[in-house]
């Protein structure tokens, strides 16, 4: 515990200090440019990968990036939702991201065997909203290429959940709003970008 601790003291006393300009001129209110979705996975920092600091990029993380869509929001997924509406309506957002990675834990999940995922009731539930995933990739036998696939196809499906809205989809017809998948590699600091036309990620370079 002591290390976070530590931290603290070291962020006032170094990186604070280095940005007081920048937090002076955040104390009253936010204006971030970006609505960043991702992973709640320790391994991806959205501000390390992106090269942003406070007040330019709003967060949403959870287990494997999913926003549920709009036709499930009768109350229960109400945390996801509510930011997305915060993000979109009150601070105008430009851009949303939906962030996928590589080797993520949670829509390794789905491929639990589902006795051990009893145990987890909770992210069960959660990740019901993309176990029909897997229906799309029961032809691939190679698991590393199954994972890479979902997580692909995830990111994806993230993009439809968030046009669900009327109030995210006007935004982004009338181009007021830009959306983009994302697929971030850990072991390589690589991150793919979504081709709409196309349909598939290329290399950000
Ligand atoms: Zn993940």
């Amino acid at each position: 515990m002591h290390k976070i601790f530590d931290g603290v003291i070291k962020f006032k006393d170094e990186d604070f200090e280095s940005h007081k300009k920048l937090f002076e001129e955040l104390k009253e209110e936010q204006n971030p440019h970006t609505f960043y979705i991702g992973c709640s996975d320790s391994r991806i920092v959205p501000n390390l990968i992106t090269k942003t600091l406070p007040g330019e990029v709003f967060v949403l993380r959870n287990i494997a990036n999913i926003i549920p869509p709009a036709s499930v929001n009768d109350g229960r997924y109400k945390c996801s939702a509510s930011i997305l509406e915060y993000a979109v309506k009150a601070l105008k957002v430009e851009n949303i991201v939906v962030c996928g990675h590589s080797n993520c834990g949670g829509l390794k999940a789905l491929y639990y065997p589902p006795e051990e995922l009893e145990k987890m009731p909770l992210i069960n539930k959660w990740l019901d909203l993309v176990a029909d995933l897997k229906d799309e990739l029961s032809s691939i036998k190679n698991t590393k290429l199954r994972a890479w696939k979902l997580e692909q196809l995830n990111i994806v499906r993230q993009i439809q959940n968030l046009l669900s809205y009327s109030f995210v989809r006007e935004k982004y017809e009338t181009k007021e709003l830009k959306i983009y998948g994302w697929y971030y590699i850990i072991q390589t600091g690589e991150v793919y970008n979504y081709d709409f036309d196309e349909k598939e990620f290329k290399i950000i370079t």
